[in-house]
């Protein structure tokens, strides 16, 4: 093992490694010996020389090492690599049932820190965005192709995050075929396509799917009890993922949102795909010959923050709303604006909410906790002047576990809202 250099911690510093956390900052590295390369194997020690982790070696990061293991025993080899893809597979094995997309790998929770899998179909897209994990890119594709039997693997690594590393650009075919411009997935009875090449993260909002599913569920729901079916309202609806699983569970009418064209466009095919057919003016994909489904679909290219308000203006009300917006706060700093913004929306939705309505709101600002959301969220309910139960905590799926260790793994957090009646 003498070859292995050593990442010495300054006194106290240890804490968090010994908590198991698998991050080592700059600031808490006393000295390095052996001058490892990026991405290189390291022991971590405390300032006492106590073994605490191996880890990877990232010298341009701020994160200064991420941890493979707290064993010292273990050894960081390509048998211990693929054993962590095997595990990580294995794990969302139940979920095949039900699906053919989901998250295969997620970093830290996997212990492979800096590297996300998802799978499409036939398809795996990667992000390689840890100096260790692209160091051993070929053994844990050779892992991951052999685990899934999936030949094709595709690069949809993040330039800005791997500079941050001091990793050059990476992208496209990275094994077997290409991925065609829309790739089809399932999720229960609902199919999507997914734009792997283009689309956000990996193409496709996987982290949602329960609460997608949870949508279909209230819309069934409220129309057992209230004898009709629900109007919708979808906010930052993307391709479209929500609003096409509460139109097949028999939502009445479902009016979507998003500034993006694009998105738009395949949600509207996402539609059609489902044989629910778009109608009014907005009915951009026209009708599909043989679709059955009646649900009325509006897709509508523009600002959630305006539509909010002109749609109270014009005294139009929903049972079921989903707010579901993009990343307000990045970081620390953007946390007080951030705030404001989700408790606007929030207090838009809850003025248009029916009494017995539903509100699902979501935030995937890592910087706002579970508990900062929902005083946000408190707040709007306060100055809405109505009466809210909280229903549930909403989360991230299976596919996208959070280590008990690693908090900053659990993103994704949401509150289920019903109005008093
Ligand atoms: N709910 C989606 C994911 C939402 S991602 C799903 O489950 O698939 C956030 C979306 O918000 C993006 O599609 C982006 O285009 C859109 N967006 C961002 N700012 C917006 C704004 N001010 N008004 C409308 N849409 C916006």
């Amino acid at each position: 093992m003498s070859a292995i250099a050593t990442v010495l911690l300054k006194p106290g510093k240890e804490r968090s490694l010994a908590r198991r956390h698998p991050w080592v900052y700059a600031g808490a590295v006393a000295s390095v010996t052996g001058a490892p390369g990026n991405g290189a194997l390291v022991a971590v020690r405390a300032s006492d020389q106590r073994f605490l982790a191996w880890a990877a070696y990232s010298p341009g990061s701020s994160i200064r090492a991420r941890c493979w293991s707290f064993a010292e025993a273990d050894r960081i080899n390509t048998h211990w690599l693929a054993s962590r893809i095997e595990a990580a597979v294995a794990r969302r094995r139940e979920l095949q049932e039900s699906t053919d997309a989901m998250r295969l790998v997620f970093g830290e929770a996997d212990g492979l820190p800096g590297l996300i899998v998802d799978r499409y179909g036939d398809f795996l897209v990667v992000q390689v965005q840890a100096a260790g994990v692209d160091g051993h890119r070929e053994l844990l594709l050779d892992a991951l192709c052999r685990a899934t039997a999936c030949p094709n693997v595709f690069d949809r690594s993040d330039p800005a995050l791997r500079a941050r590393e001091g990793l050059g650009d990476s992208g496209g075919v990275l094994r077997g075929a290409a991925p065609p411009a829309q790739v089809p997935i399932r999720e229960l009875d609902v199919r999507y396509r997914v734009d792997v090449r283009r689309g956000h993260k990996t193409g496709f909002y996987l982290d949602q799917r329960d609460n997608r599913r949870l949508a279909g569920e209230l819309v069934r729901r409220w129309a057992r009890r209230h004898g009709r079916a629900p109007r919708v309202l979808n906010c930052f609806c993307y391709t479209g993922g929500f609003s096409i699983a509460a139109a097949c569970a028999g939502a009445d009418a479902v009016l979507s949102i998003d500034s993006s064209a694009d998105a738009l466009e395949l949600a509207r095919g996402n539609a059609a795909l489902n044989g629910l057919v778009a109608q009014g003016a907005d009915a951009g994909a026209g009708p599909v010959p043989g679709a059955s489904a009646s649900a009325r679909l509006d897709w509508r290219c523009a600002d959630v923050f305006e539509q909010l308000r002109s749609l109270r203006a014009e005294g139009q009300r929903f049972d079921l709303i989903v707010l579901d917006p993009p990343k307000f706060a990045t970081n620390q700093h953007q946390v007080e604006r951030a705030a404001r913004a989700y408790k606007d929306i929030n207090l838009s939705a809850l003025r248009l909410l029916e009494p017995g309505g539903v509100l699902m709101s979501f935030s995937c600002s890592g910087a706002i906790d579970t508990d900062l959301f929902q005083k946000i969220v408190a707040g709007a309910v306060i100055d809405a002047q109505v009466d809210c139960y909280l229903r549930a905590r909403l989360a991230a799926g299976a596919d996208h576990p959070t280590l008990m260790t690693h908090p900053e793994g659990e993103y994704l957090k949401g509150l289920l809202l019903e109005r008093a009646a």
